[in-house]
């Protein structure tokens, strides 16, 4: 609810999503136990449910997924190695520096338009570090691709995209470790099943946080003998846990419920990015969305992103600002309704935008 007691509609992010009253229920009815001792019933079933989706060995249970990656970083590498990952991965700028934190190492980011890059760029890349005997440069131990891509604007890696990084990343004997805090949504865009992206990569997690819409966990999975070295990462970083099971019987209550109507969430992720193709003074970054996340730039209107985004709020809609425009993401409490709303109170804004904008500029 916002203050004046309108319902909120919030496509800030798809984490914001709250637990539904079925899913309550499964998590009401979870049968628990120690998970720290690997003896809660619930985060095993889950477990072993994550690592038959995505075609791993084994797979482990994390608080989330900025703990998945981090503990992957950590397992994959050793302090001074280099890491490879595009210049606008979670990994690099939204993990408050925790790849040189937890594990010491150098980070070598490849530019690129949404997230995607090519082997060409990571060969580039590989260019300026050391994968062969060589004194000075530091060891390039890892690379990380980023499933769908969140600040590329929700781009979804194809299977062929990803199997040439990974075939190069394997002739080059590195590690690949794919952030997939959204690979549902890319499983679900692209018709390819979880497992045949996870083929290509060496560790992979989900997040049960985002679209799923559960309200904790990720799970990351690997080889046996990567899961119980990660397992002993999680341990010493606090993250074990005792009746986990609580958690976990909404995650798997997400995989049996919340994965086909993902494709809801890009339908209307579409449907808002084509009507703001529409209004005079929006530029949208990518017309027509590969899954749920929406950038556009409202400054050309007269008004400062900041400027649109607190009239939005002031009419119900939130949004953010990352890194300079505006991001709108779609999730399961946002409804088609929700998204015609939230298109017509940008339309107001717009306009609003314009009238001042151009009667400041007639004072000015
Ligand atoms: C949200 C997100 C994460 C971190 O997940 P949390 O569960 O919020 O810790 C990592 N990578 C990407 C791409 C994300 O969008």
């Amino acid at each position: 609810m916002t203050t004046s007691g309108q319902r909120l509609i919030s496509l800030a992010s798809d984490t914001e999503t709250r637990p539904t009253q079925s899913m309550r229920e499964a998590i009401a009815r979870a049968e628990v136990g120690d998970e720290q001792r690997g003896e809660d019933p619930t985060v095993n079933r889950l477990q072993e449910r994550v690592a038959q989706l995505l075609g791993k060995e084994a797979a482990l249970w994390l608080p989330g997924g900025t703990m998945c990656n981090i503990v992957a970083v950590k397992v994959h590498t050793r302090p001074a190695d280099a890491i490879v990952a595009d210049g606008m991965s979670h990994v690099i700028r939204a993990e408050t520096g925790g790849a040189a934190f937890i594990s010491g190492v150098m980070v070598e980011p490849i530019d690129t338009p949404r997230g995607i890059f090519t082997p060409e760029q990571l060969a580039r890349a590989l260019d300026r570090l050391k994968t062969a005997p060589e004194l000075y440069a530091p060891q390039a131990r890892l690379v990380c691709v980023e499933q769908t891509h969140n600040f590329g604007g929700g781009a979804v890696w194809s299977l062929a995209e990803l199997g040439a990084v990974s075939k190069l990343a394997r002739d080059k004997g590195l590690a690949l470790h794919m952030d997939g805090a959204r690979l549902m949504n890319a499983c679900v865009a692209s018709g390819v099943p979880a497992s045949s992206f996870g083929a290509l990569v060496d560790s992979v997690w989900i997040d049960f946080t985002k679209g799923l819409g559960a309200p904790i966990g990720a799970v990351l999975a690997g080889s046996r003998g990567f899961i119980a070295d990660a397992r002993r990462t999680k341990h010493v970083m606090g993250g074990a846990m005792r009746q986990a099971g609580i958690a976990a019987a909404g995650c798997l209550y997400a995989l049996d419920h919340h994965v086909e109507r993902l494709a809801q969430d890009h339908a209307n992720a579409q449907r808002l990015a084509h009507a703001l193709t529409q209004i005079a003074g929006i530029t949208v970054r990518t017309p027509k969305p590969e899954s749920n996340i929406v950038f556009f730039d409202a400054s050309p209107t007269g008004v400062s992103n900041a400027a649109f985004l607190e009239a939005l709020s002031a009419r119900g809609i939130r949004m953010v600002q990352v890194r300079g425009e505006i991001r709108a993401v779609t999730h399961l409490d946002v409804s088609e309704k929700d998204v015609e709303a939230a298109i017509r109170a940008i339309e107001d804004v717009a306009a609003t935008s314009r009238t001042s904008g151009r009667t400041a500029g007639a004072r000015s």
